[in-house]
């Protein structure tokens, strides 16, 4: 069996058209969407994610700041920038780019962001709300996946789905929101026993660990669908991969994300819808 690759690129592409016209039609209603981008330090990952979002920003014709802060930044300096951006009623989204220097605690300064303005759904109020179940902001990568699941099953009702990875980004939301959809979802972490035995009983596998070529053939049962989350330098080449060894698992698994071209540019889009909701939202009523 060949695995069918699944084309986050093209499916992203075919997204942005309709993202475009959204802009359009926000356009028209007098609606400009904003977006501002938080960076804090010199990470040379993040300078390539944010270079991404600024120029699909630019692309669907969203408005993208970046705010550039130094290394040496106070926790207090990044909490004022947040405050005056949220007071600011021209600027409809927050994304507090990962990872912050050591200094700063992320999910202290995630939850600065006004809920309605956290573009990533990153504050407790919105986890909470995916917690319950209720309508609020979803974050980027799991509805990226959520989405690239979509173009292999109609419907998602009954399938196992194992996710390796509990992080506040991608596992743990990502956990809710497949449970939301009627999966039955097992969740696996650093201190999870018997990981390949688990994995080979998933219908769909999802691997968010962040290892390069963790991943291989043991781990998947025959037709499972795999979605690969994992950016990771080979040591050596400098290479981008994945978490999954695709010419292994391609072999035995029934559909397959790439990486470079899989969630990744899925997870730029959904950077912009959500950007889109949260202008149309805030517009509603009346920030
Ligand atoms: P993270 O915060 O480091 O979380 C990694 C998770 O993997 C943790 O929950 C950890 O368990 C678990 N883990 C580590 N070793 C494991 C093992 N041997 N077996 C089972 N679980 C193990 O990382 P993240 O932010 O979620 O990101 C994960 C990967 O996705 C990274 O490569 C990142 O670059 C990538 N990513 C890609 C996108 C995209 O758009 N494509 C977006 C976000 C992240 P513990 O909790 O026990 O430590």
């Amino acid at each position: 069996m060949t695995a069918r690759v699944i084309d986050g690129k093209a499916i992203a592409e075919s997204m942005c058209v309709g993202l475009r016209q959204r802009v359009e039609g926000l356009k028209i209603q007098g609606i400009k969407p904003r977006i501002v981008l938080i960076s804090v330090g010199s990470d040379p990952a993040s300078a390539i994610y944010l270079a991404k979002k600024e120029k699909l920003a630019r692309f669907l014709g969203i408005e993208s700041v970046t705010e550039r802060l130094p290394e040496s930044t106070t926790e207090q300096a990044v909490v004022q920038l947040i405050q005056k951006l949220n007071a600011d009623n021209a600027m409809h989204a927050i994304l507090l780019q990962s990872p912050l220097p050591s200094s700063l605690k992320f999910r202290r300064l995630v939850n600065e962001i006004h809920p309605d303005k956290d573009v990533d759904g990153l504050t407790v109020i919105n986890q909470g709300r995916l917690f319950s179940g209720d309508t609020g902001v979803i974050p980027c990568t799991p509805r990226a996946v959520r989405h690239l699941l979509g173009t292999v099953y109609p419907d998602l009702t009954g399938l196992h789905a194992v996710i390796l990875g509990r992080s506040l980004i991608v596992g743990r939301p990502l956990t809710l929101l497949l449970l939301n959809s009627n999966c039955t979802v097992t969740t696996l972490h650093s201190h999870s026993r018997d990981i390949s035995d688990i994995c080979r009983t998933a219908d769909i596998l999802v691997s968010a660990v962040g290892r390069p070529r963790f991943l291989g053939k043991e781990f998947v049962k025959p037709g499972a669908t795999l979605i690969d989350v994992g950016v990771n330098r080979q040591d050596g080449s400098g290479k981008v991969v994945g978490d999954v060894i695709f010419e292994a698992v391609s072999e035995i698994a029934g559909a397959i994300t790439p990486v470079p071209n899989g969630v990744g540019p899925m997870t730029v889009a959904y950077l912009m819808q959500n950007t889109l909701d949260l202008a149309s939202v805030g517009s509603r009523v009346g920030k």
